[in-house]
């Protein structure tokens, strides 16, 4: 069988140069993070604020930690001291309570906005009109310790990989007609955060610059 690090090099081949590899360790046990990162990897992602918090606590230092899950408002101040980005912020005041949280910290924090794509029905992430719309509101803008450095997505729950594709070039569409109108002479929004275990390779094809991939490395979580 092969180690979580032996998996991510053998993935980290296929990925094309500027994507980058977020190791999604939630539900996974402190000792599968450290075999991956004796094998160099640096950047997680976790989805529970409870258990980003204790693998922080407990991991090396120079891990990078990304927060891939919904956020609840109240928890923010939790988090905000050491994550470096937030994949899916999925409402105003979700920003907003970033910015102010991470302004106290005296830091920078880089946030995603979620584009709701899959057909599955869920309560998270913009719909494409919700996000031009808040693009247009002019909302976002002024913050200086939240800062939009690009857009996450998940594409439907599915086998048929034209239906995951037509996902992923929505969001790639949006990417680029955000880029166009609002941030055309800001370098930092560049991130497309998209691909899982079962669907990297379509997102990769897509324009994706970070792949979050959980299972493949890891294993099946248990919940
Ligand atoms: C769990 C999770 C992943 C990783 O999923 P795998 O199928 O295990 O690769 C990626 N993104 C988000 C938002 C997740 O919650």
């Amino acid at each position: 069988m092969q180690t979580p690090s032996q998996i991510i090099s053998d993935i980290r081949a296929t990925l094309p140069e500027g994507v980058r590899l977020v190791a999604i360790s939630k539900f996974h046990p402190a000792s599968m993070i450290e075999d991956a990162y004796a094998g160099g990897q640096r950047l997680f992602g976790e989805s529970h604020v409870q258990e980003l918090q204790q693998k922080h606590a407990a991991l090396p230092r120079d891990i990078e930690w990304h927060f891939i899950g919904h956020l609840q408002t109240n928890k923010v101040r939790q988090i905000v001291p050491y994550v470096s980005l937030v994949h899916a912020v999925d409402s105003h005041r979700l920003l907003a309570e970033i910015d102010r949280r991470a302004a106290e910290a005296g830091r920078t924090v880089d946030c995603l906005l979620q584009l709701h794509v899959a057909m599955e029905e869920t309560k998270f992430g913009f719909t494409p009109d919700e996000l031009l719309a808040y693009m247009e509101s002019g909302d976002w803008q002024g913050m200086r310790h939240a800062r939009i450095r690009g857009l996450m997505c998940m594409a439907s729950n599915v086998d048929d990989e034209g239906r995951i594709e037509h996902d992923f070039r929505l969001a790639e569409e949006m990417f680029h007609r955000l880029k166009a109108d609002y941030f055309a002479t800001d370098d930092g929004f560049c991130e497309r955060s998209w691909g899982m275990s079962h669907d990297y390779p379509i997102a990769v094809r897509c324009g994706s610059t970070m792949v979050r991939i959980g299972s493949k490395i890891f294993g099946p979580r248990v919940y």
